[in-house]
């Protein structure tokens, strides 16, 4: 499999060399583009080419696709969560989520994640392997196929840490963005990390109109290294920096995610601290009541708990919001649903 070349990851260029060099005319790899673009998951649904060259497509190349492999829906919002399954077995998380202005989904960059944070149903499974570029996009097109709309939201926010995986996410962002391929504006492109300094810099200088994401979690290293190992690695007054660099760079507004953990970040004290460290940059807080997952000990903050936070934060001229958690039902928070699947194998054994 893997000596074979991965074509929906390919940049027009590198599928007109492949074709041209398999001694096909240059006009074939335009059609093969369109078909793989339509959503094509094998050569001989490549009607309008030449028996040789669907032999030479699977000969030497492959299709990424992802199965369904569970699908659930919220019976209060409509929000869809799927597992999905790659050729080699592996399965990751996307979710579906409709907003009034459309649809967004939230994909998955890797197989599990190395980070660690100890909230996190990802975190705490251990890591696999990165996705290719078309192994994201293919969570998009099957989607969009099974539900019949058309995505106009991507998030990289699923499993996994996208800047930890990031020739192949830098790839997946040019080609989701591009009309050969889905054709998302990269202003509809969100990507979350938990705080890679160094990478942020360097995808600050891409100079891509995407949103970035960052979890932050807590208003201080010592507090934050208690959750998030990163934080041992680049100390926040860094993080804050290279987020800095970014906005004057790209123009965008960095967004900070919260996640209101019960007795642990979320004092009066601790937000008064964030509002400090936050005042004068450009930016956003998300604050998410944390998802309580199995075996962390982690629970969500009050109502009121929540609501005085974002006062405060709102009082210091921080931007926030209090962000409502979709598919509540259906553990739509990313990570949970592998384990839960990865859980039952093992019991299946
Ligand atoms: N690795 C990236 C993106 C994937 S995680 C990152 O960490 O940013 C997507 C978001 O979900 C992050 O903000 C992460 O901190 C948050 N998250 C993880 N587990 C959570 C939980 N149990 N409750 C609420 N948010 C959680
Ligand atoms: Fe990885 Fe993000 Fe989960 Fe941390 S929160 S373990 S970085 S997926």
């Amino acid at each position: 499999m893997t000596e074979r070349a991965d074509i929906k990851s390919m940049t027009p260029e590198e599928l007109t060399a492949l074709i041209t060099g398999g001694g096909f005319p240059k006009f074939r790899a335009k059609q093969v583009a369109d078909w793989l673009k339509k959503g094509a998951a094998s050569a001989e649904e490549m009607k309008n080419l030449p028996a040789d060259l669907k032999k030479f497509i699977q000969n030497y190349c492959y299709i990424s696709v992802a199965i369904i492999e569970k699908k659930f829906v919220s019976r209060y919002d409509k929000t869809v969560k799927y597992l999905f399954a790659f050729a080699d077995g592996e399965c990751v998380e996307s979710v579906v989520m409709r907003y009034r202005h459309g649809y967004s989904i939230c994909i998955s960059t890797q197989v599990g994640c190395r980070m660690g944070c100890t909230f996190c149903a990802t975190g705490k499974s251990g890591f696999s392997r990165s996705l290719t570029a078309s192994e994201m996009l293919a969570q998009i097109e099957a989607a969009q196929r099974d539900l019949d709309i058309r995505v106009s939201n991507v998030v990289l926010m699923g499993m996994g840490e996208p800047l930890d995986n990031f020739e192949n996410v830098v790839r997946f962002i040019r080609l989701v963005s591009s009309e050969q391929s889905l054709n998302i504006g990269t202003r509809h492109i969100t990507l979350s990390t938990c705080g890679i300094v160094p990478k942020i810099y360097e995808l600050a200088k891409y100079r891509f109109q995407i949103n970035l994401a960052v979890s932050l979690h807590a208003p201080n290293d010592e507090l934050r290294s208690r959750t998030m190992p990163i934080a041992r690695a680049y100390p926040m007054e860094q993080l804050l920096r290279a987020c800095a660099d970014y906005f004057e760079a790209t123009g965008r507004r960095v967004t900070y995610e919260y996640a209101l953990i019960s007795g642990v970040n979320d004092s009066d004290e601790c937000a008064r601290e964030l509002a400090q460290k936050l005042s004068g940059t450009h930016s956003h807080v998300n604050l998410i009541p944390v998802n309580a997952v199995e075996g962390t000990g982690f629970n969500k903050s009050s109502i009121k708990r929540q609501q005085s936070f974002a006062d405060i934060l709102a009082g210091r001229g921080i931007a926030a919001t209090v962000r409502r958690t979709l598919g509540s039902d259906i553990n739509a928070s990313c990570g949970q649903l592998r384990r839960k699947h990865i859980d039952s194998i093992k019991e299946d054994l």
